[in-house]
């Protein structure tokens, strides 16, 4: 049996990036992954020629001297990366059914502040409280800026308080409440429970600099794995992990779907806490600990339409679009079947060959995973033609809502394609397809959130489910999960001097 100093199980990107840490300060690293292609969220499909992310629509601060260009250096991506920054003056654009008003968010604290002003003349200084404090939120947390900086904020509050009560300290105006929410689908926020720190630095992050990946974002699992095997590390395609088998108490090996065995002296689970747990012998770890990361509640899921755009018909959007029904930003995903979808978000993309318009669309609403319960044993591509039905029902009511903003988008269709929460479940593992992993709870802060070490010494977490999700959140955990093997300031270090 082959030995390895650490056995990551995913390939999503926290799994390469520690990968990449791991291989970069010299240890023998082996991915295992799942499915027969990595990346987990960073995958991506094509279909009549054009690519459609599944996972990473667009990323925040990674212009020049901004902190994820930084840790894009250290991974070697900030060249082999292709970027396009969305518009300066408006990168997310807001809209609701009852209004023709578009919200308007623009990049930078004091810009952000002065286009929502624009709609909202009365609530100048509360736009400016808000984005000059969600700098300094941002600023309490050392990793999102590669700098210790001090401020006189009480931290506990970004942990208890919710992201509504957050807002809605700043102005009583319902309308710019909700347009401060607006952008939910990128946290699936929950009012009562979502906590401020969640909504802070993922707005803020966008609000500094705001940037798709041209021709999919898989080219970043590509890179990082190149990494990986440069480095001397192993990627196994393919290759479940099934079982965790322990001497004693000590962690040994990782039993694959196929039988085989992989030694290590680390490991590190990419993988959702809860699918880590099942892994284990209930022996293993304590029950309390291990019956709190079973129960713990995970975010909504979506139901993503995928637009195959006519030839120069449809004009690119250098922004995305996010739809809200009414005034009720937080409610959209508890739903009926007759009132689906209460919102949505819409994202275009270029046609290489003519920026001016776009060739395809995706579009995402939340979707629970009760909907597509009934479908859960059966396997990708032969759910039979109920769920062909129910997937084209949907998709049509999707088209319907789009067509109250966007007209005449029918004419510009040529063809579609859908997923499902069960898609979610299948190609990344997470339980009901959850779109963010778990869901954070400003009421019980503590249960709600999970640490990279675990009971078991040489067993980690890493991945959305422990700092954060998205590409920062990640890219940090993987980070933190690394520093408890090889040393914090050894890595911040290195980063910073990359
Ligand atoms: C619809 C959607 C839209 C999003 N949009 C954005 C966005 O625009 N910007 C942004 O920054 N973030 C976005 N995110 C979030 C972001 O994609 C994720 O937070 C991030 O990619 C998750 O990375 P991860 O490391 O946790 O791993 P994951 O991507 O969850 O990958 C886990 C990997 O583990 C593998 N695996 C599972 N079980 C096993 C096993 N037993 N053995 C071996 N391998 C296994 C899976 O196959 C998968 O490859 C979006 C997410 C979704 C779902």
């Amino acid at each position: 049996m082959e030995k390895f100093d650490a056995v990551i199980i995913g390939s999503g990107l926290g799994g390469l990036l520690c990968a990449n840490i791991l291989s970069k300060e010299g240890y023998k690293v082996c991915v295992l992954e799942k499915h027969f292609q990595i990346g987990g969220c960073l995958q991506n499909f094509t279909r009549e020629g054009c690519t459609f992310d599944t996972g990473i629509h667009y990323i925040g601060r990674l212009g020049e001297g901004e902190v994820l260009h930084q840790y894009f250096k250290y991974f070697g991506l900030t060249e082999k990366v292709k970027l396009k920054k969305l518009d300066e003056d408006g990168f997310d654009v807001i809209g609701f059914g009852d209004s023709d008003e578009e919200f308007k968010y623009a990049m930078g604290s004091a810009r952000f502040a002065e286009k929502l002003s624009e709609n909202f003349p009365e609530e100048r200084e509360a736009l400016k409280k808000y984005s000059e404090t969600l700098n300094e939120i941002s600023d309490c947390f050392p990793l999102y800026n590669l700098n210790e900086i001090k401020t006189n904020i009480d931290e506990t509050e970004f942990f208890t308080k919710s992201a509504f009560d957050f807002i809605a300290s700043f102005t009583e105006n319902k309308r710019l409440q909700n347009v401060l929410a607006g952008t939910n689908l990128l946290y699936a926020g929950v009012k009562e429970k979502t906590p401020l720190f969640i909504h802070a630095l993922i707005n803020n992050s966008y609000i500094e600099s705001a940037w798709k990946v041209v021709g999919g974002s898989s080219q970043i699992a590509d890179v990082l794995a190149e990494n990986i095997i440069n480095d001397g590390g192993t990627i196994i395609k393919s290759a479940e992990a099934k079982k965790m088998i322990f001497e004693g108490h000590e962690l040994k090996s990782v039993e694959l779907a196929n039988g085989e065995r992989i030694e290590a002296k680390y490991f590190i689970s990419n993988i959702h806490p809860s699918e880590t747990l099942k892994m284990i012998d209930p022996d293993q770890t304590r029950s309390v600990y291990r019956s709190r990361l079973l129960a713990i509640e995970n975010t909504i899921s979506t139901f993503n339409l995928y637009i195959v755009l006519k030839k120069e018909s449809f004009g690119y959007l250098n922004y995305n679009y996010y739809y809200y029904d009414t005034n009720e930003v937080w409610a959209t995903g508890n739903y009926s079947k007759e009132n689906w979808p209460k919102s949505y978000m819409m994202i275009t993309s270029a046609d290489p060959k003519n920026n001016e318009f776009a060739e395809s669309i995706t579009v995402l609403a939340y979707m629970t995973y009760e909907e597509v319960k009934k479908w859960e044993n059966t396997k990708v591509e032969k759910r039979g033609e109920d769920y062909e039905e129910f997937k084209k029902e949907r998709a049509e009511k999707l088209i319907d809502v789009i067509e109250k903003k966007f007209p005449d988008i029918r004419k510009h269709i040529k063809s579609y394609y859908t997923s499902s929460p069960l898609t979610y479940k299948d190609y990344t593992s997470t339980k009901e397809g959850s779109i963010y992993g778990i869901l954070r709870d400003c009421n019980e802060p503590m249960r709600s959130s999970i640490s990279p070490r675990t009971k078991i010494p040489n067993l980690f977490f890493t991945g959305q489910n422990i700092i954060l999700h998205g590409v920062l959140g990640v890219t940090i955990g993987a980070v933190v999960t690394c520093s408890e093997i090889v040393g914090m300031n050894n890595l911040i270090s290195k980063i910073k001097n990359a």
